[in-house]
């Protein structure tokens, strides 16, 4: 596994990119919206890794109720791995307890699931892989 992106809530996309263009030095690759998560994205390549900005596009989106219960911040710390169905498998034969039994779509041309944070400390897991 190599960690792949970092997530991160914010309350508004365009300020953010803003903000984070002139942290890094550099803009945004790419803005996504996911209709079914109910996000707007957008990406940063920083060095081997991403940065993954979202924010939510209608009030039931789970990024809407995280920013409401515990504000903007890290949100998700996204892992690639080549197998994502065997990965599933694996994990929840080790006792992780999966969000997503079946990989989704996500943003960024992947296939996505996440783990839950009460079996991972607190941190809200995404295992990611490539669509090619
Ligand atoms: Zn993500």
């Amino acid at each position: 596994m190599k960690l792949e992106h970092i997530g991160i809530a914010v309350k508004d996309i365009e300020a953010s990119n803003k903000l984070f263009e002139t942290l890094f030095n550099k803009p945004h690759y790419k803005i996504e919206a996911v209709e079914s998560e109910g996000v707007k994205t957008s990406f940063f390549q920083v060095g081997e890794s991403k940065i993954e900005l979202l924010e939510a596009t209608n009030p039931d989106s789970a990024i809407a109720k995280f920013i409401e219960k515990k504000g903007e911040g890290i949100h998700h710390l996204a892992f690639e791995v080549t197998d994502i169905d065997a990965e599933i498998e694996r994990l929840s034969n080790e006792g992780f307890q999966l969000i997503h039994q079946t990989p989704k779509d996500g943003a960024d041309n992947k296939r996505i699931a996440f783990l839950h944070p009460k079996s991972t400390n607190g941190v809200l897991v995404e295992l990611c892989q490539d669509k090619g």
